[in-house]
């Protein structure tokens, strides 16, 4: 059975760790590097009812997107019981789970979110975003023009949103993607020629400006627009250790409800 560096060792080849930011957290952020892997649960987020479904299947390590601790919104300084990031540490911890943490490098890597997206919205010719020296987003075409809110319907559809917030009256055939909070590339989406971006986390502010700029804006949500890459995930960790039982969480899902 494989050890968790080794796993880490397997994904880092997978997603560069070069291809973070400079402030974000990734790799391997808790447990033992030694400890031998049998099963591992693959989630966007290490909520609690993760740590549940990994602890009662059995899991020795939980491979997530979203870093689980010290990134720019979540720092640590202390681990106690009686924080909910403490109470969820700890519980990892006294259970032997480790966590592997992918975040802005598999953002930016080949294969990974925001090719995910290209490849759900079935994008065509997709490639990076112009100038973009994150190299976070992607751009790509339809093969023909799209009334907007049939494509706001096709990608809350394709994305299995819950609801899409949209703005515009353009038709729809180049599109950028960034999945998350890709907001700031706005003005990059625009000069790249696009007609539509989308994207996640978007505020009033940025539906104003983007109203007054002709861009059409999509916000399929930051769970939505980054889950696909679970299943990515999880087929790339079973070819490259077919030994190891790999599965994407059950109780992580979108959150966030409409009512319209
Ligand atoms: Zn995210």
């Amino acid at each position: 059975m494989p050890t968790v560096r080794e796993i880490e060792q397997c994904l880092f080849a997978l997603a560069p760790k070069a291809g973070a930011m400079d402030w974000d957290n990734v790799g391997q952020l808790l447990g033992d590097p030694e400890r031998q892997v049998s099963r591992v649960c693959v989630a966007l987020d290490i909520t609690e009812a993760v740590a549940d479904e990994a602890i009662a299947a059995g899991c020795e390590l939980i491979v997530s997107h979203h870093p689980v601790m010290n990134c720019k919104w979540l720092p640590v300084q202390t681990v106690r019981s009686d924080t909910p990031q403490g109470h969820l540490l700890m519980k990892l911890l006294t259970n032997g789970v480790a966590a592997i943490c992918m975040h802005t490098n598999l953002d930016t890597a080949k294969g990974g979110v925001n090719d995910r997206l290209t490849e759900v919205l079935k994008l065509i010719d997709p490639g990076p975003l112009p100038d973009d020296e994150a190299q976070l987003c992607r751009v790509g075409t339809l093969t023909g023009e799209m009334p907007l809110q049939e494509f706001a319907a096709y990608v809350c559809s394709a994305l299995g949103s819950n609801g899409v917030r949209f703005s515009g009256c353009r038709p729809v055939h180049r599109v950028a993607v960034g999945g998350g909070a890709c907001g700031d590339f706005q003005q990059l989406v625009i000069a790249a020629g696009c007609d539509t971006f989308v994207t996640s986390d978007l505020s009033y502010h940025d539906f104003l400006d983007a109203e007054w700029k002709g861009l059409n804006l999509i916000d399929a949500g930051h769970f939505p627009t980054e889950d696909p890459i679970c299943e990515t995930l999880v087929t790339y960790l079973t070819d490259q250790f077919p030994e190891l039982f790999v599965f994407k969480s059950a109780s992580h899902r979108e959150v966030i409800q409409y009512i319209v």
